[in-house]
């Protein structure tokens, strides 16, 4: 047998599936694991001292909005800081493929029309892209519904036609079998409001044969959540896919304490159909400026303004008393751009993330000016602020929910775990000292205790750096354990 390219002697490996960690070494050969043991005889080109350190599968952020981001910047670092390894793009309704004229001027492809290169006509075109450019981290993606609707129709704003809903499902099918792993939707958004719930239905019908799987921003997060909820699992179940419900949560003032009753039926549905959850550990949410919702919220920062870049970063109240409007006109004025709502309980978030089956996905907006620090800390504040320090689950736990389970549920094979003929995906962390840094305040400040990620054997991430390397790959429905064997 070859001598490993690298061996990590004297950490304890904790393995994604939940198991307790162990002390052992981990060899890795090419792009695989190639042994985890006691490798005290064997010799590794490079060998490194894990002592003191976790070493575990690299992290999965199943909720993100990083399509056009791992292009225009490949090295993904505030992703990679975090232990990050694979993303899932094309998120609440929104993908950047398959690009179609009549999305051009609709958001957010109205942002993008800078890089004629990166308007993707299909999800073949684009994971050939993730090839041939090829980023730091592997990346799987989910066609937008929205983005299904500005290719179909000439206007969103009404419900789609039998004829425009064949137009989708005829993109979609080609997409997923170009290998997007399946189909997000954002109902809650202006784009997809119109669409009925037999709409949806019927376009992710199509992904049923292969499996693809449904993520859902439901149509309402606060007042009406137990509604959106049952919408979505109806949408599920009429269209025979599995359901992910995204970065669950109870918004509004008004609506605290209801994950209460959201868990419970969550729970119930789990019982009749294949349904989960992801979330990310933070008590304010992050979207474009809507004018609606400020008065939901205890505070407001914006985070970019087309019409004022001068004020990201900044408190709307303070704004609104300069400019002499009420927070809703002031929201309207600085429209269009995005804003953090602080609008969810403390004690709701930390409910959803100790239920058993939530995923933890980032949600990060990668191009705002003064982002959610949610895309530089989601993965370490679980692991270091969450897990650790309140001691809301055991670190093993903490660790299968951003690995070992969504791999399960996307049906990422070979991913999501340390094991003997794995993907080397991996992240080397001090669970003494792991941290978010990232602030409200100080949003891109990378995480601490983060020592070094690999990718497909390959480092991306050392010592607080990113390497350059750049190994990462597209994960299409058909390499994944999904794709047809229902
Ligand atoms: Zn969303």
């Amino acid at each position: 047998m070859a001598s490993p390219d690298i061996i990590i002697r004297n950490g304890t490996v904790i393995d994604g599936t939940g198991a307790a960690g162990v002390r052992a070494d981990v060899a890795v050969t090419g792009d695989r694991i190639s042994a985890v043991g006691d490798l005290g005889a064997m010799g590794g080109a490079e060998e490194i001292d894990a002592q003191g350190q976790v070493v575990a599968p690299g992290f999965i952020d199943v909720h993100t909005h990083d399509d056009r981001y791992l292009f225009t910047h490949p090295e993904m670092a505030p992703k990679a800081s975090q232990g990050v390894t694979t993303v899932v793009v094309g998120n609440c309704g929104f993908s950047l493929a398959p690009w179609r004229n009549a999305g051009e001027t609709q958001f957010p492809m109205s942002l993008w029309r800078d890089r004629e290169d990166l308007m993707f006509e299909t999800a073949g075109a684009y994971l050939e892209g993730l090839e041939r450019t090829p980023a730091a981290l592997n990346a799987a993606m989910l066609v937008g519904h929205s983005s299904l609707r500005y290719g179909a129709m000439d206007d969103v704003h009404r419900p789609a036609t039998d004829s425009e809903i064949g137009a989708m499902q005829d993109s979609l099918r080609g997409c997923i079998d170009e290998g997007a792993i399946g189909m997000s939707s954002g109902l809650f958004y202006p784009p997809a409001q119109a669409a009925k719930t037999e709409e949806v239905a019927a376009v992710a019908e199509v992904m049923a044969a292969k499996d693809g799987i449904y993520t859902a921003h439901i149509r309402d997060e606060a007042e009406h959540v137990m509604d959106a909820l049952e919408e979505v699992a109806q949408i599920g179940r009429d269209a025979g896919v599995q359901v992910v419900i995204s970065h669950h949560k109870a918004s509004g003032l008004s609506n605290f304490g209801k994950t209460k009753q959201t868990l419970p039926l969550i729970e119930k549905f789990q019982e009749q159909q294949r349904l989960t959850l992801d979330m990310y550990p933070y008590h304010a949410s992050s979207t474009m400026i809507l004018p609606h919702l400020v008065h939901r919220s205890r505070k407001i920062i914006i985070t970019w303004s087309q019409p004022r870049p001068d004020v990201r970063g900044r408190d709307l109240a303070e704004l609104a008393a300069e400019m002499e409007l009420d927070l809703e006109a002031a929201a309207k004025a600085l429209a269009p751009g995005g804003a953090i709502y602080f609008q969810m309980d403390e004690e709701d978030v930390q409910r959803v993330l100790s239920y058993p089956g939530a995923m933890i996905g980032s949600d990060g907006i990668p191009d705002d000016q003064h982002p959610h620090p949610r895309l530089w800390g989601t993965f370490p504040r679980v692991l270091g602020h969450y897990a650790r320090d309140l001691g809301l689950m055991p670190l093993e736990a903490a660790v299968h929910r951003m690995s070992g389970l969504p791999a399960a549920q996307f049906g990422f094979k070979d991913r999501g775990e340390l094991r003997d003929g794995a993907f080397a995906d991996l992240v080397i962390f001090n669970p003494k000292t792991i941290s978010d840094s990232a602030t409200f305040d100080a949003p891109t400040e990378p995480a601490i205790g983060i020592d070094r990620v690999f990718v497909n054997g390959q480092t991306v991430w050392n010592q607080g750096r990113a390497s350059g390397e750049r190994p990462g790959r597209p994960i299409r429905l058909g390499d994944t354990s999904r794709g047809g064997y229902m």
